[in-house]
């Protein structure tokens, strides 16, 4: 059987994936963060600090929710959402935001940089830093900018410096590469605080840490309430991070079942989707090897979400390790399936879901409908579609 307690290896891999694909200099950088990294998560200082904010902070253990309307509308398993929709502010990036945060004043940086895509990421770093009291600098995409406008507030209120990018789709691929710039400019003491479990080693394997709580409390809150563990897991996937963070703690599980679902968009067969493990293929990006949306040169194509936290043209180097060994299998929801599953969700069980969150109930939801009705399924609830409303309204022209 796989050991997957002991991955990544000591270069960073998953397999085939992952490594810090990155010049020599930013290597020993990277080495310094893996070792403050791996020295602060024994301290118990750092510890009970940390343990400390999910608590009072972040508002963690969120709830183990059984969605009972909806499951009885659909007719089959049992679907339950881990609430991370809960957390200080809406989603589940503040469990490794505070906790890369925390790191980098730790090992004495000035500056933590960033990239963000639906602004989420922006919003938990931003509000970290304030806490932290750390300078924040964050990079997004005209685009996203325009379409997330409260976060973009949010951002500005917390006391983050935004930088607007307008090169390329102005999306979040070239919001990562503005902000990388402003990193190479003084690395040693800035942070990039990377959104998700994908970028070189170590970000992968501590983001994935970081967000590991997820599925411990899951585990736990499952337990307790049905005395055993469910079926099948189910999580959106952009980079990864909340997916990884509720399958971790039953990869060793053998009949728990785990889907990982990519937005089809407006349909694989068109380019305007971002399912990177569904029809991607082998390549770098980003300082890390992972499957890739790339062209012919390999270079990453434009990738289109109607979730803006899901479009990103690679994935988590784990991921793509658990695609090949299919202990994760990968499927797809589009668009359409999606605002279904967002408005059932909204006007059954009065949870307005984020569209990133949205594709997962949207896959549980299909699934659900097959399972006969002592079968259980846990939805990674992954953040709150607050963001989203007035943009689905307008989509839908719904007469609000
Ligand atoms: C950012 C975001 C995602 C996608 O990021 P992952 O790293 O794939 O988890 C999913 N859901 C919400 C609510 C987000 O904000």
């Amino acid at each position: 059987m796989t050991n997957f307690s002991e991955m990544p290896d000591k270069n960073g891999y998953f397999g085939e994936y992952g490594g810090q694909i990155l010049p020599p200099e930013l290597v020993t950088i990277m080495n310094e963060i893996n070792d403050a990294y791996d020295k602060v998560i024994q301290m118990e200082s750092f510890q009970k600090e940390l343990q400390q904010l999910y608590a009072d902070y972040v508002g963690r253990p969120s709830p183990l929710y059984f969605a009972k309307r909806l499951s009885n509308e659909i007719g089959g398993a049992k679907i339950f959402f881990k609430r991370e929709d809960l957390n200080h502010t809406g989603a589940h990036k503040i469990n490794h935001c505070l906790g890369e945060a925390l790191l980098a004043k730790y090992m004495g940086k000035t500056k933590v940089l960033a990239e963000t895509g639906a602004g989420q990421h922006g919003v938990a770093l931003a509000t970290a830093c304030a806490l932290v009291d750390i300078e924040c600098e964050i990079h997004m995409g005209e685009i996203d900018i325009e379409k997330e406008h409260p976060n973009v507030t949010k951002m500005k209120i917390l006391g983050c410096n935004l930088i607007p990018v307008s090169r390329g789709t102005r999306t979040l691929k070239d919001a990562v590469d503005s902000a990388f710039e402003e990193y190479l400019k003084d690395p040693v003491n800035y942070f990039y605080a990377i959104g998700s479990v994908v970028g070189p080693h170590p970000f992968p394997k501590m983001v994935r840490d970081f967000q590991s709580i997820v599925g411990k409390e899951a585990k736990e809150q499952i337990l307790a309430k049905e005395n055993r563990l469910p079926d099948v897991l189910v999580a959106c996937v952009g980079g990864g991070s909340n997916a990884m963070g509720l399958f971790t703690a039953f990869l060793d599980d053998e009949s728990v079942k785990m889907i990982g679902v990519e937005p089809a968009g407006k349909g694989l067969e068109t380019a305007e989707h971002a399912a990177t493990l569904t029809l991607g293929t082998k390549g770098g990006l980003h300082g890390f090897k992972c499957y890739i949306l790339q062209d012919q040169q390999g270079q990453p194509l434009p990738v289109y979400s109607i979730a803006s936290g899901l479009d990103y043209p690679g994935v988590g180097p784990q991921h793509c390790y658990l695609k090949d060994i299919k202990r994760v299998v990968y499927e797809t929801i589009d668009d359409k399936e999606c605002l279904d599953a967002f408005m059932l969700t909204s006007r059954l069980e009065g949870i307005i879901p984020a569209l990133e969150s949205s594709h997962a109930i949207a896959y549980a939801m299909k699934l659900a409908k097959n399972m006969s009705k002592e079968k259980i399924i846990l939805v990674n609830l992954s953040g709150r579609g607050d963001k989203d409303a007035d943009f689905v309204a307008n989509y839908l022209s719904l007469n609000i």
